[in-house]
């Protein structure tokens, strides 16, 4: 069994209270590793090793060229080692070994990208009046707190620490406790590829003993968030105490509609991917399928049919198209929504554990791929994030009624509208409120282009150029060119 320790200051150490945590296959629900099960001291001194490679050791004023470099090796190093971090993202994580490919694959794009943005920094000259020049410089924002959730846990976590790297900034990164391995994987690289000491540190350990001290911590001045709304909002008010800049990316409950004109074939595929990708462990999962009237019952029919072929399994058999949740947490919180879905609505398909599972993954937190129709906007399952398997099937009327409807949830992160007609497209897409729309598509998220929530999704972006944005402070610079006392006395 792999042990592994937390990176701080370039080194390798065990939680100061020796402790660690046990990490699971959740196929099989056999412990393959562990990691620290850190707390305050240890998140002090990844802080002040942070703390010292921004304020002293020149990481900042490093050139951005030099920096770019870094990252670009850092890409070169995650697409030499792609096929084991893709390998051991499955084992840790349960979802299909072609989808964490993909992932991988995505964060080296995710360096790539940064690297290059490294050198195209910069600052504007304003026109101000008087005899008088203003400029604005952007510089890093500091030492970066970085906490992110289990179900991307390389992209989540590389999405974050690409800029970061890139604008100048030092990082503490804190994994999710169920899927640290991934990270740490690539952090041997990320030492490897010359990030100098301190700048990028890695903490593992509990919500409740790593990433609260990191929020609460002085030596942080940015606290970067993936996870649940609940827990958002609490990292919101103990971030409160010194100000720190935040950034929440949070959870959904993304629309995802088919105007009667689709593309049909294009529109079964769309709505079960939407929703079915990473086992529904998705934030941006098209968890309502609002379907117009005269298609409804037809795209139902064949949207079951189709569900029915979706072979469930470890993630690392070839044919695996759904793999497992990622923890006995989860597994029990999905079973329990459908149960709740079974009251409030009809089911079509699913509902429960599959059968026929291979012996030994048995013990494994399988759930079927389950879809609910008839379902009413109103119901828990229509407002409430699963964050598992579960599509919720919405007839609607007319195209006001499809975006009242897409609208009406506290949640704002994803939506996607499928139609042939363009007007109907376009004028979908100004009226949802959310940060990604998709036109006959759902789910693409490249990383050149900005990612993040509206209303209770979160605020900030993360990718694109956005996402570099969020670790630059814009510093005024006011210059006066005028030789003469100011005129104060006259
Ligand atoms: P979570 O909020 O339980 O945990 C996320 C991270 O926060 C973990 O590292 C966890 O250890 C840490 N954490 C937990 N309690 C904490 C506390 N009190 N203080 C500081 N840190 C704490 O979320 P999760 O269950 O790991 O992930 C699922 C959630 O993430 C879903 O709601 C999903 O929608 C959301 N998510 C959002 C996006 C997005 O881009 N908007 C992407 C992926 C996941």
């Amino acid at each position: 069994m792999q042990v592994y320790k937390n990176y701080i200051d370039g080194e390798w150490a065990d939680a100061a209270s020796g402790k660690t945590l046990d990490v699971i296959n959740p196929a099989t629900r056999e412990v393959i590793a562990r990691v620290p099960d850190s707390g305050p001291a240890d998140v002090d001194r990844a802080v002040k090793a942070a703390r010292r490679a921004f304020d002293q050791d020149g990481w900042p004023q490093t050139p951005a060229r030099d920096r770019g470099r870094i990252l670009f090796r850092i890409a070169e190093y995650i697409r030499r080692t792609a096929g084991r971090l893709a390998e051991i993202e499955t084992t840790n994580n349960g979802k299909p070994l072609a989808e964490a490919q993909g992932d991988v694959s995505d964060a080296g794009n995710c360096f790539e990208y940064y690297g290059g943005l490294a050198t195209k920094i910069h600052g504007d000259v304003l026109t101000v009046p008087d005899n008088a020049m203003a400029l604005t410089l952007k510089e890093p924002v500091g030492v970066a707190g970085q906490i992110v959730p289990w179900n991307y846990p390389l992209m989540m976590a590389m999405q974050k620490v690409a800029p970061a790297l890139a604008a100048g900034c030092a990082c503490v990164l804190k994994p999710a406790s169920q899927t640290p391995l991934s990270v740490m994987e690539l952090t041997k690289g990320i030492e490897e590829c010359g990030v100098p000491r301190g700048v990028f540190n890695v903490v593992n350990g509990t919500g409740g003993n790593v990433g609260m001290p990191l929020v609460a911590h002085p030596g942080v001045d940015k606290i970067a968030f993936t996870g649940s709304s609940e827990v958002g909002r609490l990292i919101m008010r103990e971030a409160s105490a010194t100000v720190k800049r935040v950034s929440l990316e949070l959870g959904g409950k993304s629309p995802n509609i088919f105007f009667a004109d689709a593309d049909f074939e294009q529109a079964i595929e769309g709505a079960l991917f939407g929703v079915f990708l990473n086992q529904g462990e998705v934030c941006s999962a098209g968890s309502r399928v609002l379907v117009q009237e005269p298609i409804y019952r037809k795209l139902l029919d064949a949207m079951v049919e189709k569900t029915k072929e979706i072979k469930i399994g470890p993630g690392l058999a070839p044919d695996t198209k759904m793999g497992p949740l990622v923890s006995q947490d989860q597994y029990d919180k999905v079973l329990s929504y459908i149960e709740i879905g079974k009251k409030e609505a009809k089911l079509a398909v699913g509902g429960g554990r599959p059968k026929d599972l291979p012996k030994e993954n048995e013990r494994g937190f399988f759930v079927e791929p389950t879809i609910f129709y008839d379902v009413d906007n109103r119901a828990r399952i229509a407002r409430e994030e699963i964050f598992g398997p579960v599509m919720s099937v919405i007839p609607f009327d007319k195209e006001e009624d499809a975006c009242r409807i897409a609208n009406d949830t506290p949640f704002g992160l994803a939506a996607a509208v499928w139609t042939r007609d363009i007007f109907k497209a376009l004028r979908t897409v100004r009226n949802l409120r959310a940060g990604i729309v998709w036109v006959n598509h759902m789910q693409p998220a490249p990383v050149e282009a900005p990612w993040g929530g509206y209303k209770q999704s979160g605020f900030g972006r993360e990718l694109g150029p956005h996402g570099l944005d969020e670790y630059l402070e814009v510093k005024h610079v006011y210059i006066n060119l005028d030789d003469r006392p100011i005129g104060w006395y006259k």
